[in-house]
C-alpha cells in the first residue's frame, strides 16, 4: 500500500514526538510492505512566526490533500501574546473545520504496567481501563448562536442539534461498540434538554441495526460520578461536543498518564482523518529529549486502523508498546519512581523511547 501522510509537527514537544511516531510507521511499512510518503505542514505558533498566521490556506490544503495527518501539539508562551485572532490553537480549529471532521474518538486505556499513576482505587480499577469516548465535534453549544445583550448583562450560548448530526456519532459509537465489549452508553441531559431527548430518540432508532449492542443511557451528572466510581462499567461512551469535552478530560485523568493517551477525529470517510495526542505542547521539556513519544506513537496506529484499514500493522505497533513496558522501559512522566527506574537502568528519553518500539515491532 502506497499512502501518504500530512505531518503537522506544531510546537514544543510536537516535532520530538512526531519524529519518533515518523520512525514507528517507517518501521511498519518496512514489516508489512507498504510505503508512506510525508508531507510536511507548517501550523500553529511556528507558523505564526513564519507566515503571520497560524494555518496559512496553502498548509491546510496539503493536509486535505494527504490519505492522513499526524498532529503533534501547538501553542507555547511565546505566543500568549498574539491577537486572539491569530493564536495557535486556531490551527487546531482550522484543521478540523476545514478537514470536516465532525467524530472525536479518545480511548482512555489505562496500562496495566502504569497502574500505579492511577489515582483510582485497586478495587475500582481492577486489572485496567479500557473505555472509548466518541465526541461530537463540530456542533452543538461550541458552534451555536450567541450572543450578548447591549448591556452586557445578559449572555446566551445555544445547544442545537440536528437528526443527521447525532446519528452519525451514534452510528460510530455502535460501530465502534460492536468490535469491543458491545455496550454502548449515551450520555445526555434528557431529562431536562429537548436536545438531549433527541439524541436519545435517534440512538434508539440506530440501536435497531445494531441488536448485539445493548444500549444504556445515563444523565451527564451521574456518569461523571460513574466514572470515577464504577468505570469499568464503560465500553463506548457516545456524547454531544460539550459533555464529551469534560469527560474525556476525566477519563483521561483516570487512566494517570497523559504521555500514553493518543486520539482521532474522522469525517464522513471521503478525506483524511487528523490523528494527535491528547497532551499539549509541554513548552517545559521541548527540545530536551524529555518527552514521552508513545500518545504520537499510538495516533499514528489508530491513523493506520481508521484511515488505512491496517488493523495487523495497528496491533502490531500496540502490542510493541506493551512489550516495551512490559520489560520496564519507562520516560520520566510515567517513571513512578524515577530513582528506581533511573537505578535499573530503564529511564529513557523521546529517542530512546521511539528506538524501543521500533526494536519491539521487529523481534
Ligand atoms: P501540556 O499537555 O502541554 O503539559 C501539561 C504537563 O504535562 C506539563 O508538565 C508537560 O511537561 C507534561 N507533558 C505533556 N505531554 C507530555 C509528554 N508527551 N511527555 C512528558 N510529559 C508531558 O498542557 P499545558 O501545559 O496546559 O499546555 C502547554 C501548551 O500546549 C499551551 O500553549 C496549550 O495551549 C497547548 N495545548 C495544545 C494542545 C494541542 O495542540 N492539541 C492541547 C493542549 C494544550
Amino acid at each position: 500500500m502506497n499512502k501518504t501522510i500530512a505531518l503537522i509537527p506544531g510546537d514544543g514537544i510536537g516535532p520530538d514526538v512526531i519524529a519518533e511516531a515518523v520512525n514507528v510507521l517507517n518501521a511498519v511499512g518496512k514489516k508489512f510492505g507498504h510505503s508512506f510518503e510525508y508531507k510536511n505542514v507548517i501550523a500553529g505558533g511556528c507558523a505564526i512566526d513564519k507566515f503571520g498566521e497560524p494555518l496559512p490556506k496553502d498548509q491546510l490544503d496539503i493536509a486535505l490533500n494527504a490519505d492522513s495527518a499526524l498532529l503533534g501539539a501547538v501553542g507555547g508562551p511565546k505566543w500568549d501574546d498574539v491577537a486572539p485572532e491569530i493564536r495557535p490553537e486556531k490551527a487546531l480549529l482550522g484543521l478540523r473545520g476545514g478537514m470536516k471532521v465532525y467524530a472525536n474518538l479518545r480511548p482512555a486505556l489505562m496500562f496495566k504496567q502504569l497502574k500505579a499513576a492511577c489515582p483510582l482505587k485497586d478495587e475500582v480499577v481492577g486489572d485496567g481501563l479500557d473505555i472509548l469516548i466518541v465526541r461530537e465535534l463540530t456542533g452543538g453549544i461550541y458552534f451555536g448562536e450567541r450572543g450578548t445583550s447591549e448591556d452586557g448583562k445578559t449572555a446566551w450560548d445555544t445547544e442545537k442539534y440536528t437528526w443527521a448530526e447525532i446519528e452519525r456519532i451514534v452510528r460510530l459509537g455502535f460501530e465502534s461498540a460492536k468490535n469491543r465489549r458491545k455496550i454502548l452508553t449515551v450520555v445526555d441531559k434528557a431529562n431536562i434538554l429537548n436536545s438531549s431527548r433527541l439524541w436519545r430518540k435517534v440512538a434508539e432508532t440506530v440501536h435497531a441495526e445494531y441488536p448485539e449492542v445493548t444500549l444504556n443511557f445515563l444523565y451527564v451528572d451521574n456518569a461523571a460520578m460513574q466514572l470515577v466510581r464504577n468505570p469499568k462499567q464503560f465500553d463506548v461512551i457516545a456524547t454531544s461536543n460539550m459533555f464529551g469535552d469534560i469527560l474525556s478530560d476525566e477519563a483521561s485523568q483516570i487512566t494517570g498518564s497523559i504521555g500514553m493517551l493518543a486520539s482521532a477525529s474522522l469525517g464522513d470517510g471521503t478525506g483524511p482523518g487528523l490523528y494527535e495526542p491528547i497532551h499539549g505542547s509541554a513548552p517545559d521539556i521541548a527540545g530536551k529529549d524529555l518527552a514521552n513519544p508513545l500518545a504520537t506513537i499510538l495516533s499514528a496506529a489508530m491513523l493506520l486502523r481508521y484511515d488505512f484499514k491496517l488493523e495487523e500493522e495497528a496491533k502490531a505497533i500496540e502490542t510493541a508498546v506493551e512489550k516495551v513496558l512490559d520489560d520496564g522501559w519507562r520516560t520520566g512522566d510515567i517513571a513512578g519512581d524515577v530513582e528506581a527506574v533511573k537505578a535499573a537502568g530503564k529511564l529513557v528519553g523521546t529517542k530512546k523511547m521511539g528506538e524501543l518500539v521500533v526494536e519491539y515491532l521487529n523481534k
